[in-house]
């Protein structure tokens, strides 16, 4: 299994973000599940990022999971970097719920470092 090199996992409900994730920065995050083997294994079905505020985001997702990790990044342009290598890594896994590769913010134009 490829790595994240994010904090977690925790519950994906508020009192839980707020207790460890922080408000107006960058960064990126996982939903997933949690596979009881020896260790746990967290398995991710979702990579996702914030441009803005990694907090709020969170807090705003429209989603069924369960757990969540999380990272911290510079600026939006690294959140993309490292959510481009996420999907790519699990894309491979079989585990990942995207359809579709993600998309930078708009206006930037960026593109993948690992497939463009
Ligand atoms: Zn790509």
């Amino acid at each position: 299994m490829p790595q994240l090199g994010m904090q977690g996992p925790m519950k994906l409900v508020p009192s839980e973000i707020d207790r460890a994730v922080p408000h107006k920065t960058p960064g990126n995050f996982a939903l997933g599940y949690i596979k009881e083997t020896v260790p746990r294994a967290f398995i991710p079905t979702f990579v996702g990022r914030a441009d803005s505020d990694l907090n709020r985001t969170l807090k705003e997702l429209d989603s069924d999971a369960e757990w969540f990790k999380w990272r911290v990044a510079r600026n939006a342009r690294e959140a993309w970097n490292v959510q481009c290598k996420n999907f790519h890594d699990f894309w491979e896994t079989g585990h990942l719920d995207m359809d579709e590769h993600p998309e930078p913010p708009k206006g930037t134009g960026w593109k993948c470092p690992v497939c463009e």
